[in-house]
């Protein structure tokens, strides 16, 4: 079974300052992409690792690349949205002999190897798999007024997290009816349903959180320095 991992890694965000995209800027001395891209460089099944970035990234991202994992991954452009960076990464030759593609965003260091194993095995069951996490809050759905219209029971509904999983027919199939109908989603299994797939959902993980403010830059010096200790 061969398995390819996309990440996109072409968003431009410089919000804590400095000059690079904070999926470049080192958390505990390793960068955020090497943390990301070790999740699945010694995976025994990742035949394919697409990494995509912007063009004034391009030669700097190879470079780290090949010092952390020697010959194991390609570097391809990114596009001006998410989905188009995964939309140029699935084009890629490398990816043609694998039967499931997960995507993960380049800033979700923590995933756990389980989570992976567990995506892969019910993408090829199911097509389409994605981690969920229940709602701790109440969950609203408010008018344009700023009136709650309903309290949406929290149990029916999860924070979806990335790596998403799907076998390669149906990400190819989804992204083709996405361009074809100009849709532009927020996550890759939005476009998987968009286009009548069904997607297997399982339990997320607290600690794989999308790495967006200097709050979360902050909680994710925590999480490692608590890995550390143990
Ligand atoms: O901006 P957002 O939080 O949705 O970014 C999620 C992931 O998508 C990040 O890893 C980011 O680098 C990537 N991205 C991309 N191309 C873009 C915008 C974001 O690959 N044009």
């Amino acid at each position: 079974m061969s398995v390819a991992v996309i990440i996109p890694a072409g968003g431009s965000g410089t919000r804590f300052g400095g000059e690079l995209p904070k999926q470049f800027l080192s958390l505990r001395s390793t960068p955020i992409l090497i943390r990301t891209v070790s999740l699945f460089a010694s995976h025994p099944a990742v035949q394919a690792i697409v990494v995509a970035v912007n063009a004034e990234m391009r030669t700097m991202a190879e470079e780290l690349l090949e010092d952390f994992f020697p010959r194991r991954c390609i570097v391809c452009d990114g596009g001006s949205e998410r989905q188009y960076s995964i939309e140029n990464a699935l084009q890629h030759p490398a990816l043609a002999p694998a039967e499931v593609v997960l995507v993960h965003d380049a800033v979700r260091p923590f995933a756990s190897s389980a989570l992976v194993d567990a995506l892969i095995s019910e993408a090829r069951v199911h097509g389409a798999a994605v981690p969920g996490l229940v709602p701790a809050d109440t969950m609203k759905q408010v008018s344009d007024e700023g009136f709650v219209l309903r309290t949406i029971p929290r149990n029916d509904l999860r924070i979806i997290q990335t790596p998403q999983a799907f076998t390669i027919q149906v990400l190819r199939d989804a992204y083709a009816k996405a361009r074809r109908n100009n849709l532009l989603g927020t996550d890759d299994a939005s476009i998987v349903e968009a286009a009548g797939h069904a997607v297997k959902v399982i339990p997320g993980e607290e600690d794989n959180f999308k790495i967006t403010t200097k709050s979360d830059w902050e909680r994710a010096q925590r999480v490692i320095d608590a890995r550390m200790k143990d």
